[in-house]
């Protein structure tokens, strides 16, 4: 019963030093957020040493009886939370939910139809590399580069003139709302299967900030730790008609045994999801999203040569344009990680730059949401960002401004060692 910091004290430095980072730094990664205390103490438990493999109530391992209660509790919450018929909780990442979801409903050969990665999709849609683009025969769709939204006269196009098996809907960085029941029109026409991927937005479905699309698709996945605010991991969500074949492709398909600690992790970040609090907490996430989009297509952005792509957003994130700015997406990067605010640089649609530096940025505000900031404290984080993005900049000012947001709203209190 050593604990980790005479057990192992390099792993225990390296773990707090990243406690310390989150804490004084501004993470705005669109796709990250802070779990709970006690999501992270059910994912901390001993039921990381209870091999399951099975589902509830059939296991090929005794002992199980515990693990059962947990993960049926975190069937029966999110099936609640989102209305679907069927949920698998067992996928060990949002990527481990996409491939058993899509050998569920496709072999390999056929033809999928996914949104460009370099247009906003996820590797798992279809990018060359990954197992959907090396398996399947993959149709990207676009967005239209006037507007910045998906080009929906285009997937009905390439809907009929290839027959696509599956239709995904879904994204990892497009900051408006996708139109499911246009998506469901195409895929019925076309004869295909419809998946969403709400990984990024299915924190703001479950607070009813979002259209739902389990009401539209046959399949639909997630991941747990994005506006959800759950431990990392994935889920899959569909019509009863589905169940049979997704239980199958998770278990034995491609996972063995899963992860009863994080399952029961996800059990408490799903109880959470249900609250008001979490409610309340996902409309400051869209409206400080909005705001950064205000303060960042305002006279003196636009000076700088910034932008946002789309004009707005009605998500947690937005997508900061940089085709006009003297920096690319790399420089960008390191200047706000200078000063203290942690983002990621995104390619935009048709990007003149590599991908390794691209001409773009994605900012999300579910992390600060979740740390306590208001519409004022987003005010604030905009125009930093905004100050930051400017041809000159005053450092040690804006750290400054950085680390006053951060004091205001303790990440974690009494986590320190
Ligand atoms: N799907 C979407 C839309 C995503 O954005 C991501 C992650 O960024 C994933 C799936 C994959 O999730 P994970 O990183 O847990 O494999």
């Amino acid at each position: 019963n050593t604990p980790l910091h005479e057990l192992d004290p390099a792993i225990a430095a390296a773990l707090d030093a990243e406690l310390e980072r989150q804490q004084s730094t501004l993470e705005m990664i669109a796709s990250e957020n802070f779990a709970p205390v006690a999501v992270m103490e059910a994912q901390g438990s001993v039921a990381t040493n209870k091999y399951a493999e099975g589902y509830p109530g059939r296991r090929y391992y005794g002992g199980c009886e515990h693990v059962d209660v947990a993960e049926q509790i975190a069937i029966d919450r999110v099936k609640e939370l989102f209305g679907a018929e069927y949920a698998n909780v067992q996928p060990h990442s949002g990527a481990s939910a996409n491939q058993a979801a899509l050998f569920a409903l496709a072999q390999p050969g056929d033809t999928i139809l996914g949104l460009d990665l370099a247009h906003g999709g996820h590797l798992t849609h279809g990018m060359r590399l990954n197992f959907s683009g090396k398996q399947f025969k993959v149709v990207p769709y676009h967005v239209d580069s006037a507007t910045g939204l998906v080009d929906m006269a285009e997937v009905e196009k390439l809907a009929k003139e290839h027959r696509p098996k599956v239709i995904i809907a879904g994204w990892s960085a497009y900051p408006r709302q996708l139109d499911f029941a246009e998506f469901r029109r195409i895929a019925d026409e076309a004869g295909a299967y419809l998946w969403v991927d709400m990984a990024h937005f299915a924190g703001l479905v479950a607070a009813g900030l979002h259209p739902n699309p389990v009401e539209y698709a046959d399949v639909v996945t997630s991941t747990t730790h994005k506006t959800l605010g759950g431990p990392r991991g994935g889920i899959i969500l569909a019509k009863k008609d589905f169940a049979k074949k997704l239980n199958s492709s998770v278990f034995p398909g491609f996972q063995g045994g899963p992860l009863e600690h994080v399952i029961a992790a996800k059990a408490v970040s799903f109880k959470v999801a249900a609250s008001e609090e979490f409610k309340e907490r996902q409309r400051r996430t869209v409206e400080g999203a909005r705001i950064l989009a205000e303060r960042l297509t305002a006279a003196d952005a636009r000076e700088a040569g910034v932008n946002v792509l789309s004009g707005g957003t009605d998500v947690h994130l937005i997508l900061v344009d940089l085709r006009a700015s003297e920096l690319d997406g790399q420089q960008a990067e390191d200047r706000l990680h200078e000063v203290g605010i942690t983002v990621n640089r995104n390619a935009v649609p048709n990007d003149p730059r590599p991908p390794m530096v691209t001409s773009g940025l994605r900012i999300g505000t579910p992390a600060l949401a979740t740390r306590g900031f208001t519409a004022e404290d987003f005010a604030e984080v905009a125009d930093v960002i905004a100050e930051t993005l400017k041809p000159s900049y005053d450092v040690d000012a804006l750290k400054a401004r950085v680390k006053a947001l951060a004091d205001k709203h303790p990440l974690y209190p009494g986590l320190n060692k």
